[in-house]
């Protein structure tokens, strides 16, 4: 493949693969600018799952642009914080959207993943075309443009690729073999929907366990409550596990567990909704190869423990569209949006390791030395300040402003 661009073409055709919140977003800026956007999704249909997750600061200014944020508030799972829980269900400690603004634990655009990415879908309309039940099989580029073979046998040529298929990504396999140098955690997280009990509030509980365990349970809007198992461990092969033997990895480790488990385990044997992630981040020393560019989880991934991959995906897709807009030249777009990202990607990925080992305790000691440090994180005061250092901030993201196009779509696509 030819690395080098020898012009400097304006991007007329344009191909998402990944139908989901970083894809979504790149294809409205991009359609909006008058550019003929496809997006190919693997998915047979447009993927509504998925459980909470925040948008936060340059993030929510991005929605708001795009004149969305109201519709995202709107379908907000409504959580105005989070309590820590001891065995009982007694408190330990309580962080208040109230108390310590959108910058603590619960964000103040708490959405569901399905839900965010269906409004950036739906606000797409018949500006881009979708594709579903597709992928890429192979990809050739030279200076003048990038042809794509399918999986369905059709081939096509585009000016630029963006590849927004998530941390999984095979795209990003195929043209930048072997150049992701994972960051694994050590975290595994079974996400997925159970039924809602008296004790489930607007309110997210977190029981720590001891041998590396957590359990979440998180409010919807949907009358269920959102459920998420937490194993602090080392991966040994979790990743290659089907969807039953995810869940026999999960009823492994929490058979026994007081608190809620038995109820929680009960769920997720009828649930059929399970995301199971086994936390790594994307390392990659470049995001781009020629006219194939990487952006949201499949350039950068965070994991959700860094509380900031959605609004970085939202954020990577407006200033990439933003800085197509700015030029000609692909080559000299592609390497601002980089040069613009990577600060906050890597303070976004700056997630410490210990920071999950101390968030789920091994032994029952390391769990009252976890109350007992929440207590005192939580008392007035002090908790204002914990939530400032201890949590990711997107404000200080400065967005740059692209010119607007506001009749783009108004406006006969170049051929
Ligand atoms: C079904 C689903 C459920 C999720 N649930 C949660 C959750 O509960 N909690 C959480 O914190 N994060 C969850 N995430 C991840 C979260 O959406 C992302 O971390 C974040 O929003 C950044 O999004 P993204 O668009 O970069 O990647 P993703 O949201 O991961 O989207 C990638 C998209 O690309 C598609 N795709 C993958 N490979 C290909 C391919 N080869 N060709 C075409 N399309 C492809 C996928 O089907 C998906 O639609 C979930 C993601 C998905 C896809």
């Amino acid at each position: 493949m030819d690395d080098e661009l020898s012009e400097t073409p304006k991007v007329h055709r344009v191909l998402i693969t990944g139908a989901s919140v970083a894809g979504n977003t790149f294809a409205w800026w991009m359609s909006q600018r008058g550019s003929e956007v496809t997006v190919v999704e693997r998915h047979p249909e447009f993927r509504d799952g998925g459980q909470n997750i925040d948008v936060r600061g340059a993030g929510r200014k991005v929605l708001a642009k795009m004149g969305i944020e109201d519709a995202v508030k709107e379908a907000g799972t409504g959580e105005t914080g989070i309590r820590f829980v001891d065995d009982k269900n007694d408190t330990v400690a309580q962080f208040g959207l109230n108390e310590i603004g959108a910058n603590g634990p619960t964000a103040e655009l708490e959405i569901l993943r399905g839900d965010l990415a269906r409004i950036l879908f739906e606000a797409c309309g018949e500006h881009v075309k979708f594709r579903f039940d597709d992928a890429i099989r192979s990809v050739r580029q030279d200076s003048e443009t990038v042809s794509v073979e399918f999986e369905s046998g059709v081939v096509e040529r585009y000016d630029l690729i963006v590849i927004a298929e998530g941390v999984g990504s095979s795209t990003r396999e195929l043209v930048f073999q072997g150049e992701n140098s994972p960051r694994w955690l050590d975290v595994t997280m079974g996400y997925f929907t159970i039924p809602k009990a008296p004790d489930d509030s607007d309110l997210c509980r977190i029981y720590t366990a001891s041998e590396g365990l957590s359990i979440w349970l998180r409010p919807d809007n949907k009358g269920t409550t959102r459920a998420i198992l937490v194993v602090q461990k080392e991966a040994d092969g979790e990743e290659d596990l089907d969807g039953p033997g995810q869940k026999n990895f999960l009823r492994a480790h929490f058979d026994g567990v007081e608190w809620e488990a038995p109820r929680v385990l009960n769920g997720l044997d009828a649930s059929d909704d399970l995301y199971f992630d086994v936390l790594r981040q994307v390392k990659m020393d470049r995001w781009s190869k020629g006219r194939v560019v990487l952006t949201g989880d499949a350039a950068w991934c965070a994991t959700p423990i860094a509380g900031i991959g959605t609004t970085l995906a939202i954020v990577g897709a407006y200033v990439l569209a933003g800085e197509l807009s700015n030029t000609d030249d692909i080559g000299a777009a592609l390497k601002r949006y980089e040069e613009i990202m990577r600060p906050f990607v890597e303070k976004g990925q700056g997630v410490p390791k210990f920071a999950p080992k101390m968030l789920q305790p091994q032994t029952r000691v390391g769990v009252a030395l976890q109350h007992a440090i929440l207590r005192i994180v939580s008392t007035p005061g002090v908790k204002q300040v914990a939530a400032k250092l201890l949590m990711p901030s997107a404000d200080d993201i400065e967005l740059p402003d692209y010119p607007a196009s506001a009749n783009a779509w108004s406006r006969v696509l170049p051929v």
